[in-house]
Order: structure tokens, then sequence, then C-alpha cells
């Protein structure tokens, strides 16, 4: 499949350009709300209230589905330090590519599961269905991510495509 992948260790490396235009701030949060839940049907959230906290308030995302959340978001948003930052750093490619055509149409949480320690570490699971259109042509992403809590930080680690 040729997806855009986003927010993939499949999409990490390489890249050659990165865009340098970021969307304007949203008022509806583009991760769909439920903060504080996988998400119910219909839920909405306002951005300063949702994803915000973490991408332009710099709060630590609470766990790894908060995490996931935003990190889709800052995807929509094109916003290259944010997903870097939250990137545990032996994953972290150097940079990233944003489709310049991509719209980006919803994220669909469908499984979070905190995996215990490893290592002396929180881990948890995140799977999601990420779906875009590009050049009006509709794909979804289907993930399962892994996460890790390093100094009071949720990192995104690595994922796969199911
Ligand atoms: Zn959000």
């Amino acid at each position: 499949m040729n997806l855009p992948l986003p927010i993939t260790s499949a999409f990490a490396s390489g890249s050659a350009s990165a865009s340098a235009l970021h969307a304007a701030l949203p008022k509806l949060c583009p991760c769909g709300g439920a903060p504080t839940a996988i998400k119910r049907k219909g839920a909405e959230a306002a951005f300063a209230d949702c994803c915000g906290r973490y991408i332009v308030q710099a709060q630590l995302p609470p766990d790894a589905l908060h995490l996931m959340r935003s990190r889709y978001t800052a995807f929509v948003l094109e916003n290259e330090a944010y997903l870097l930052q939250t990137w545990q750093e032996a994953n972290r490619p150097g940079q990233l590519e944003f489709d310049a055509g991509a719209k980006w149409l919803g994220l669909d949480i469908k499984d979070f599961v905190p995996t215990g320690l490893q290592e002396g570490q929180e881990t948890a699971e995140v799977e999601f269905v990420a779906r875009v259109r590009v050049a009006g042509k509709a794909s979804r992403l289907h993930e399962r991510s892994r996460f890790v809590c390093q100094d009071g930080r949720w990192l995104y680690v690595s994922g796969v495509n199911i």
C-alpha cells in the first residue's frame, strides 16, 4: 500500500523536504476530543482544552493515549517540533515529511493498554486508525503504537501497521 504514513516508524527517515507551513490553530481539536477517554462517537473538544494543552501550553500528557491523540493533532497541524520531541530518542527520525495535499479526516482510538514496567519504565500500547485523503483518494492508517514513560514524559517508541 502507498499510504502517506503519518506518525509511524515507516514514515520516519530520509525525507527530502519538510513543509514549513503551519496551519492556524483550530477551534475544535482535530483528534476529535474526548480528552479523558477513548473517543465517544460525536464527542468534540476545543483545541485549547484537548491537545492544545500539550502542544501549545507544554503540559505533559498524563498517559500514552493523550500523547497519541496530541501527536495525531500535531501531525494535522504539521508541528514537526512537537512530533520529534515526543519521539523516543533512539527511534527518532532526523526530520519529518508532510504531504502537502493531505487532508486529515479523523482519528479513531481502537485500544489503549498499559503494558506495565519494562526495564523499570512504564510502557503502553495504543491502537488507532487515522484517515486521510490525498489528491481525492481516501486511505486509512491502522497502527498499533508502543510508548514509554521516561522521566515522567510519555514518548512514542514505534508502531506496527495492521
Ligand atoms: Zn485533541
